[in-house]
């Protein structure tokens, strides 16, 4: 078997941008590198153009209007964006947030921060996938909320929470939702009117676009969605997010949305058959293991598995042909267990055990297959070592 090493499978991380979004954006930086924000002249107007229409090919892929998109520089800064500047606009009317522990570190670190500068800050509890509670979540609805932010598809996991229903009760009880969508867009059908949600965050490195570039999607209508401006300056977004708009990051944006938007469904067939056969392998191997994942609702390309008395870092050190993720934070010398496994009550050992397998678009069945026996082979020697 002839693969190139290592194999990669760590695609919830980042992606390889597609060639053809790469092809797309060359113009952008050599011939076509005027500023939208230039009126005067022939290089800014085509940069506006160019601009605009990949607004409209972002929109078109969320289902919202291109009014509703504000270009930020990924997800770390929509999450930003859209909980400090709807605690800012909406001060008078609360200052309590409802989130769930397992959300991405951006929109943790950023509560802790709001909840230093005075806000209430509540973690609905999770099961053991990491999925909150709906009915927790409307008993936890008070006077003085303001904001309700629960991710759609966890990066560590691959699990789902239940946005539609979250989104119902927000807007009963009159609550804006933020849901950060990261994982979720570009790799699953995702429409902006089937969530139901104010605001979602989004980013382009994760489905083959390329990397510093994403949006907030802000609704304008039933109800118009207030929020402040975190960056100041020049105006450029509506005077939300200033700036001068990075084109050839912008024009691959769209470019990747539309890419996604033809291939998702196959896309997803392939990779669900891919995950499943490798499940479906360590468990015929015997390999003592717990899945992570929801195995009724999981992203198809997600696997989290955690590995019976293996360390997720001596599992990598020994599995060197694939690159993987531990799901663990790297702090300072020593690799902590992951919080989203530790917050869905799994052991501290268990959580250390865990391992993150995420196939993309260019993963092949010949990687799969070696991938597979990569994994059994180490685990297996890892475990005699054990044993001694
Ligand atoms: N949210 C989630 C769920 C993510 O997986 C990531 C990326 N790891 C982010 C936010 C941050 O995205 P970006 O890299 O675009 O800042």
């Amino acid at each position: 078997m002839s693969v190139k090493t290592p194999v990669y499978l760590d695609n919830n991380s980042t992606t390889q941008l597609d060639p053809s979004v790469l092809e797309y954006m060359m113009p952008y930086f050599l011939a076509y590198y005027g500023n939208p924000a230039s009126k005067s002249h022939k290089y800014g107007w085509i940069a506006e153009e160019s601009v605009s229409l990949a607004r409209n090919k972002i929109a078109n892929f969320i289902g919202c209007s291109p009014k509703e998109i504000f270009f930020t520089s990924g997800a770390t800064e929509s999450n930003n964006l859209a909980l400090r500047g709807i605690a800012e606009a909406y001060l008078k009317k609360g200052n309590h947030i409802i989130s769930s522990p397992t959300e991405h570190k951006s929109v943790i670190d950023t509560l802790d921060y709001l909840s230093k500068s005075g806000f209430e800050i509540n973690y609905l509890n999770v099961d053991e996938y990491g999925i909150v509670d709906p009915n927790e979540l409307k008993k936890s609805i008070k006077e003085n909320t303001i904001l309700v932010s629960i991710m759609y598809t966890n990066n560590e996991t691959g699990n789902f929470q239940p946005v539609k229903q979250i989104s119902e009760i927000c807007s009963e009880k009159n609550v804006l939702f933020h849901t950060d969508s990261t994982q979720a867009i570009g790799k699953i059908p995702f429409k902006v009117n089937d969530t139901g949600a104010d605001l979602i965050s989004i980013s382009s490195h994760k489905f083959y676009g390329p990397k510093g570039i994403g949006a907030l999607f802000i609704r304008n209508k039933n109800p118009k969605i207030r929020v402040i401006p975190q960056i100041t300056g020049g105006g450029h977004e509506g005077g939300l997010r200033s700036g001068t708009l990075n084109v050839p990051a912008i024009v691959g944006f769209g470019k990747a949305c539309e890419i996604s938007e033809a291939n998702i469904g196959d896309e997803n067939l392939r990779l669900k058959n891919f995950t499943n056969k490798m499940l479906n392998s360590f468990r015929d191997a015997k390999i003592g293991l717990t899945l992570n994942s929801n195995p009724k609702n999981r992203l198809p390309n997600t696997l989290n598995i955690s590995f019976d008395n293996i360390d997720s870092a001596a599992f990598m050190s020994e599995a060197k042909g694939i690159a993987v993720s531990s799901g663990s934070a790297c702090t300072s010398a020593s690799l902590e267990p992951s919080y989203v496994l530790t917050a869905s009550g799994k052991t501290t050992e268990s959580a250390r055990s865990s391992v993150r397998f995420s196939l993309g678009r260019f993963t092949t069945e010949e990687e799969t297959d070696f991938a597979i026996e990569v994994v059994i082979k180490s685990i297996k020697k890892l475990s005699k070592e054990n044993e001694i």
